[in-house]
């Protein structure tokens, strides 16, 4: 995953209705893939779910939820590159199972 949001959120939710893959959660909100449900990745902000970011590829040229940020809490994760095919590959995957 390359997109995560740091502790300059806000909590306004104002990324959560830009992103494609349904990826992005409230403090506290489990998470959900194809129906199945996953524990939150943080009781302090809202957070991204990093099986289900595809940096917006397969939808948009750019991440959608970067600019969509009132306090430029989103930034790019280098330390988790993925590749455009890999990417891919998990958008393909959220296809088949479900966001
Ligand atoms: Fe969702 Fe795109 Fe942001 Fe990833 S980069 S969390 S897919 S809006």
């Amino acid at each position: 995953m390359a997109v995560k949001i740091t502790e300059e959120c806000i909590a306004c939710g104002a990324c959560e209705a830009e992103c494609p893959n349904n990826a992005i959660y409230e403090a506290g909100k489990p998470y959900t893939i194809g129906g199945e449900e996953f524990p939150a990745l943080s009781e302090d902000y809202t957070y991204i779910a990093p099986d289900k970011c595809t940096e917006c590829v397969g939808f948009h040229d750019e991440p959608q939820c970067i600019p969509a940020c009132p306090t430029e809490a989103i930034v790019l994760n280098t330390d988790t590159p993925e590749t455009p095919e890999q990417l891919t590959a998990k958008k393909e995957h959220l296809d088949k199972v479900g966001r």
